[in-house]
């Protein structure tokens, strides 16, 4: 492996910057640049860095790992620098000039998968960690990163592994005492696995909801008071009230923590007809943004009688994965309307958003919908979507196999779905990925790290 380098602490002024150097060369390149105590392994030894003509640039700490016990498996050199964006730039030319080239985004971490120091899920771990914005995804992707996924899901793949290695034992050996096929016992063991992939994914949807936020639409015909909810959610003034219909014309998106959910809340246009080609702007995003939500609070008036746009907004709420029907202007209205003409299975909550009666019960009622009571983020949930998708399609294709064993179907035939489901399991470890999905993740990581 050719020798890469790059700044591998974030850009900008800071205490210290460290420049890490890794390939066959890395040890001989630090030499070349760097002047001082010998380089004993994973010791500190503090020295002087100068360019290539000789001129000095810093005095650095450096840090020699030999491979295979370094991050990429490679011989590895770090120079602890003095954090200036200037000095930095001067030490990484010095290190080029010295036969090292610069990394290429995520190119460290793809070298510790292709020496075998991660699996995939680990590397797109140190991504997630680096990435993490709150504690909960900090402690689950740490965990990943610890290798739990592996160890969780290792045992599904191992039954799997068993179950068609018997298979083909009894096949391919027939002379031999393998025993009879035990399909009840197999539709047990698929049923099992689909039953385990799919707890975690439930779980990971759930978790998904606390370390990115819930999309949130307030949706509902002009003037029910959508503006109004969503400052009395946001307990401040973000979007202009006013008794004119049509007057919120574009999407307003604010982040707030509801019944302790956080929700990124999108306040839409009101949804209606209208001439004017700006306001059907504000409606088609409006519309776009009702598509996307996973959380719909779908705003009536309630003092007034249901109207067609009333209908329209509700059939929109339809598609969403939740839905929360939110009867405001409580304080006007004397009964509840009927909304059961509306055709919608959601909790109804009635509110002011003009007084704030009723906000705890709608916090109680989001709250109910993203219980996350059970969640410990000790890597029992994953966030990226190739390892949703890799989940997903093995828990499909066993509940497939199960379903085609316990239907009849003979048993060669139906373990072909049981042998997609353990290609979906391997590639998501990276123990069979094509170039192309590593290359792919390796792409989404920045450089340096
Ligand atoms: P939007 O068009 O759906 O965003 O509705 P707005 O939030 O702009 O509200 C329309 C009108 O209804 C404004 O005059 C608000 O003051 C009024 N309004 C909103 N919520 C309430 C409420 O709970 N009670 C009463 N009495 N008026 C409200």
């Amino acid at each position: 492996m050719d020798t890469i380098a790059a700044l591998s602490t974030a850009p900008g002024a800071a205490g210290l910057g460290v420049i890490r150097i890794s390939g066959d060369t890395a040890l001989a390149v630090t030499c070349k640049v760097f002047r001082g105590g010998r380089l004993i392994p994973r010791r500190r030894v503090y020295g002087v860095l100068t360019n290539e003509n000789g001129k000095e640039i810093d005095r650095p700490m450096a840090v020699y790992f030999p491979s295979p016990h370094s991050f990429t498996g490679e011989d590895v050199c770090e120079l602890h620098c003095h954090g200036s964006p200037a000095l930095l730039s001067m030490a990484l030319e010095a290190v080029y000039a010295a036969g090292a080239r610069p990394a290429k985004p995520g190119e460290y971490t793809k070298r510790a998968f292709l020496n075998g120091k991660l699996d995939l899920v680990q590397a797109e771990a140190t991504g997630e960690l680096i990435a993490a914005e709150t504690e909960a995804a900090v402690r689950n992707a740490a965990a990943l990163l610890g290798g739990a996924l592996g160890r969780s899901l290792g045992g599904v793949y191992d039954e799997l592994i068993a179950l068609l290695a018997r298979f083909r034992a009894a096949v391919d050996y027939p002379d031999e005492e393998i025993g009879e096929q035990d399909v009840p016992a197999m539709c047990g063991i698929l049923r099992n696995a689909a039953a385990r992939l799919d707890g975690l994914l439930r779980r990971s949807r759930t978790a998904r909801a606390f370390t990115s936020g819930v999309d949130c639409a307030i949706i509902g015909r002009p003037n029910v008071g959508k503006s109004s909810l969503l400052n009395l959610l946001c307990g401040e003034d973000r979007a202009i009230v006013t008794a004119i219909p049509g007057t919120t014309r574009d999407v307003v998106e604010t982040r707030v923590t509801v019944g302790g959910v956080p929700l990124r809340l999108h306040d839409t246009a009101g949804l209606r007809a209208s001439d004017d080609p700006v306001e059907r702007l504000g409606i088609q995003r409006a519309e776009a943004a009702a598509e996307r939500a996973s959380l719909v609070l779908l705003v009536l008036d309630g003092s007034e009688p249901l109207t067609r746009e009333d209908f329209d907004a509700a059939n929109r709420a339809k598609s969403a994965e939740n839905c929360i029907i939110v009867l405001n202007k409580s304080d006007l209205s004397k009964g509840n309307i009927d909304v059961s003409a509306l055709e919608l299975s959601a909790p109804v909550v009635r509110i002011s958003a003009l007084t704030g009666a009723g906000f705890d019960e709608l916090a109680a009622a989001i709250r109910r919908l993203y219980d996350a009571g059970g969640l410990r983020f000790d890597g029992d949930v994953v966030t990226s979507p190739r390892q949703l998708a890799a989940i997903g399609e093995a828990k499909d294709a066993l509940e497939r196999c199960a379903g085609a064993l316990e239907a009849g179907m003979p048993v060669d035939m139906a373990l072909t779905d049981a042998e997609l489901a353990l290609d979906r399991l391997a590639e998501l470890f990276g123990r069979k990925a094509g170039e192309d999905v590593v290359e792919h993740i390796f792409e989404h990581f920045c450089v340096g790290k």
